[in-house]
């Protein structure tokens, strides 16, 4: 038998298909969708205005069982750390963040990660599987109604590489926006990328309408083969030969370039000049961030080396923002997530 779908794996059409489908009347789809995605009540039996008999199809017909919150950390800093059981056993982190001024819920695709970042303590653990749109929107959900305040910002940046969870990931997206659900901005939803090409084609081809950021973190082939299995797949050269060639498909200011500062390897005046002369072809805008899981011999730069290359690649006239993630104390920054908090 096809496992049961998750709660919150529909959208309003399904719902309505649902509801036509064991006899009742299709408005009882938007109150149900309404419980769901405005009030965010993943208990069925809470559903007050729905007949015992919509609820105990529901009930035999869902994965109505809502993720687990195994341990709620909080920061100095005002970042908070979610790890979450799902659904056969499977761990997730999620971050909450306030970044000027913006709630941002940092949340995953995956359990584990199918690619390997030598920079990346997800990396580490075990791949689990995809989440369905489902338990990547309970995070969400769940993490706003711990936490009691508005969400104005999401960002697919957490365990997993979301490109390959592909569908799953655009619905929630979808479900992020929609009127009746949380009504997050096109603008304020990013997909992010280790540079998985055929996804990225697939991405700009249906025009979806959310911010994409790509993980570059070296132009060079052998640097990025250091640290990124992708570039064993999908070679820098043919990621940037793609974008330059299809930038115009890119709406302006919408595609961010995601870079790790990684003393000793990516950090020269060359590889700032070059990645400043692609910003610039890409009308994109550059995120800095200094390594925050260390590994070999590679080592989070100073504040004066992040500051000369931060100079070096703002010479080149391009949005660039140094962005040292917060969280680092207990273990929410970026490249820091795991399946399993110890
Ligand atoms: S950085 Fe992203 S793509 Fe790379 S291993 Fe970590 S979660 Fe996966």
């Amino acid at each position: 038998m096809a496992d049961k779908p998750h709660l919150l794996d529909l959208n309003l059409q399904e719902w309505s298909e649902y509801i036509i489908g064991i006899g009742h009347k299709k408005y009882r789809a938007r109150q149900i969708f309404e419980w769901l995605h405005t009030h965010l009540e993943l208990d069925v039996t809470r559903f007050s205005n729905i007949p015992d008999d919509i609820k105990n199809h529901i009930l035999n017909d869902f994965y109505t069982t809502p993720a687990k919150v195994v341990k709620h950390l909080k920061s100095t800093d005002g970042t908070e750390k979610i790890l979450f059981e799902m659904k056969d056993q499977k761990f997730v982190e999620t971050v909450w963040l306030k970044l000027r001024n913006r709630n941002t819920v940092c949340v995953s695709s995956q359990a584990g990660c199918s690619l390997y970042c030598e920079f990346c303590m997800t990396a580490k653990g075990k791949f689990q599987g995809n989440l369905s749109t489902g338990e990547i929107l309970e995070q969400v959900y769940i993490f706003k109604r711990l936490v009691g305040e508005t969400v104005n910002n999401v960002v697919i940046m957490g365990m997993g590489e979301p490109l390959m969870n592909y569908d799953a990931v655009m619905k929630a997206c979808n479900l992020l926006n929609h009127d009746f659900g949380l009504n997050i901005g096109l603008r304020r939803i990013t997909v992010s990328t280790a540079g998985v090409l055929p996804g990225i084609k697939k991405f700009i081809n249906n025009e979806e309408p959310y911010n994409l950021a790509i993980s570059v973190h070296s132009l060079n082939h052998d640097v990025r083969l250091k640290i990124m299995d992708a570039e064993k797949k999908w070679p820098i050269s043919d990621l940037v030969k793609y974008l330059i060639e299809n930038k115009h498909n890119l709406k302006k200011n919408k595609l961010t370039i995601e870079y790790l500062m990684i003393g000793g390897l990516n950090m020269t005046s060359r590889d700032a000049k070059e990645l400043g002369y692609l910003a610039q072809k890409l009308d994109a805008k550059i995120n800095l961030i200094p390594l925050n899981f260390e590994f070999d011999d590679y080592k989070r730069p100073d504040e004066k080396s992040i500051d000369a290359f931060f100079q070096a690649v703002k010479h080149c006239g391009v949005q660039v923002f140094n962005r040292s993630s917060p969280g680092y104390d207990i273990q929410a920054a970026c490249g820091m997530l795991k399946y399993q908090t110890v």
